[in-house]
């Protein structure tokens, strides 16, 4: 099987809050998303999506999702799409840097040999683990009391794990976690994502005030050794994200113990072929996961669900449903939230056909 054309879409995604807010008042108000096609000479199509979270979150951007495919695709022309490591060694010689730009190729390859195989991805990433798996809600950063009503109106829709985000004013954070955290129950579980918005002596002020407080602290700081200083002086279960980006910074934090869960984002590590063996490396270390990726539609969901679905368990610290956020949809057969938890499709490849209405016409089209 060959591949004979690659192509992008763009797709703008609304949020049904509005917009969403983080540390250091960054914010965005329509998610730039760029939809992947790879289309082969068996006829058979795969899809995949790259969403950055703005062009100030991790190094990425949504107009260079689509200038990186423009530049990729010539050398995929004529590669078989099911051999995904070869792929993989292939845009990595040719291409350096930039894994979001892979993200989409690589998704929409797993999409193609679940197609052949006649297996939904999560199969082939390992097998199913149960019926379904957990999710959060990350909660916009606003007032205490607006995020403590966010957290209330989503824990009724069947949520049970919030991230709230901070990396503000110190002690607005602190009023933040205590207020939410007095909404919850015991089972429950309370993140709070500073985002890399703290410098050391505000985080440190954090944590030591919420002392008392079953919170977990997220990537309090800009760098890894930031983040390993405020680690050190907390009890707190602590996950980064921002800064694990690929197995050695997996291996640097576990030798140093700078974490107990960390952040896949499938784009952060530049595909499922990438995210799923640093999945596995989680696994072997101990470490739990939260799946997930910088943002998405339904077919970053689809994704997110069968890497999700095929992690074990009890390392699924939790997973995103982002399609929920956003107001369109532009694939059917996604996945859906149903009472906080969602499921990987059983159809073969990711289980998505894309909505021809809402994707457009190509913007980048090399055949
Ligand atoms: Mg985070």
């Amino acid at each position: 099987m060959k591949i004979t054309r690659v192509a992008a879409y763009q797709v703008d995604l609304p949020l049904h809050e509005g917009s969403y807010k983080w540390s250091g008042g960054k914010s965005v108000e329509v998610f730039d998303s760029a939809i992947i096609e790879v289309e082969t000479d068996s006829g058979m199509v795969g899809y995949g999506e790259v969403c950055p979270l703005g062009p100030f979150y991790l190094p990425a951007y949504a107009d260079g999702v689509r200038a990186g495919i423009k530049e990729l695709a010539p050398h995929l022309l004529g590669c078989d799409p099911t051999h995904l490591d070869v792929l993989n060694r292939r845009m990595d010689a040719a291409l350096k840097g930039h894994p979001y730009v892979k993200s989409g190729i690589d998704m929409a390859c797993w999409d193609i040999l679940g197609q052949v195989t006649g297996q939904p991805v999560c199969h082939l990433l390992g097998g199913r683990y149960g019926e379904d798996f957990v999710l959060y809600r990350a909660i916009s950063q606003e007032s205490p009391d607006e995020m403590a009503a966010k957290v209330a109106g989503y824990r009724d829709d069947g949520y049970r794990r919030f991230q709230l985000k901070v990396g503000a004013d110190p002690q607005l954070d602190i009023e933040r976690i205590r207020l939410i955290a007095d909404l919850l129950e015991p089972s429950d579980k309370l993140i709070a994502d500073a985002n890399t918005g703290w410098l050391m002596h505000e985080a440190a002020r954090v944590v030591r005030a919420v002392d008392d407080i079953d919170v977990y602290i997220e990537q309090p700081c800009l760098s890894y050794d930031e983040c390993l200083s405020i680690r050190r002086r907390t009890s707190h279960p602590f996950v980064l994200d921002e800064v694990v980006d690929g197995l050695d910074m997996l291996l640097r934090g576990h030798a140093d113990q700078a974490m107990d869960v960390v952040n896949i984002k499938i784009s952060k590590f530049g595909g499922l072929t990438k995210a799923r063996l640093a999945r596995d490396l989680c696994v072997s270390m101990g470490v739990a996961m939260t799946i997930e990726d910088s943002w998405g539609g339904d077919i970053t969901t689809a994704a997110i669900a069968h890497l999700a679905h095929s992690t074990p368990t009890e390392f699924l610290f939790t997973a995103t449903d982002f399609n929920s956020y956003v107001t369109v949809s532009t694939a059917e057969g996604a996945p859906q939230r149903v009472y906080g938890r969602m499921s990987a499709s059983d159809s073969p490849g990711l289980g998505i056909a894309p909505r021809k209405e809402v994707i457009g016409n190509r913007v980048v089209d090399a055949h």
